[in-house]
């Protein structure tokens, strides 16, 4: 792993009643053929923090980033019908505030971003617009959020 200079949010594009953790990620990734889960952290519905990869080891979770990231994925993301809806828990969002202080803290120049902000910037004038985000994951603004909990404290 190189320096970590990105902490990427994910969804695990699952519908909200589906509690899955860690284990059920995990099992998924190791059918496409993965050694391992790709994300370092994973937040069940119910806010439980579960750990994926080890923070040393390089993940499998955004293109043409993972040897200076880690992943963490919310469970959720999706309506029934798999379309895009962000309906994740205020217990899932209290849970990635204390992860991301923590992780902050360990790699303090580190950019807070969401995977859909690593989208490849297609027409190149340096921002990374909606109609260029490879997927919508993980259906919300990661940075705003960010920075919107730490003013609010
Ligand atoms: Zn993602």
């Amino acid at each position: 792993m190189n320096r970590i200079s990105l902490l990427v949010v994910h969804c695990s594009a699952t519908p909200a009643n589906r509690d899955i953790g860690v284990t059920e990620i995990r099992a998924m990734h190791k059918a496409r053929g993965w050694r391992d889960i790709g994300y370092h952290y994973v937040i069940r519905r119910d806010g439980t923090l579960e750990k994926g990869r080890a923070d040393t080891v390089m993940g499998a979770h955004v293109a043409g980033h993972n040897a200076n990231s880690l992943g963490i994925c919310l469970v959720g993301g999706v309506k029934p019908d798999m379309t895009a809806e962000t309906n994740f828990t205020a217990e899932q969002y209290a849970a990635l505030e204390q992860l991301l202080d923590t992780l902050a803290a360990r790699h303090p120049a580190a950019r807070i971003c969401g995977h859909r902000d690593l989208s490849p910037d297609r027409n190149g004038n340096g921002k990374v617009e909606p109609g260029e985000w490879v997927k919508a994951c993980p259906t919300f603004d990661v940075a705003s959020w960010w920075t919107e909990r730490k003013g609010a404290r």
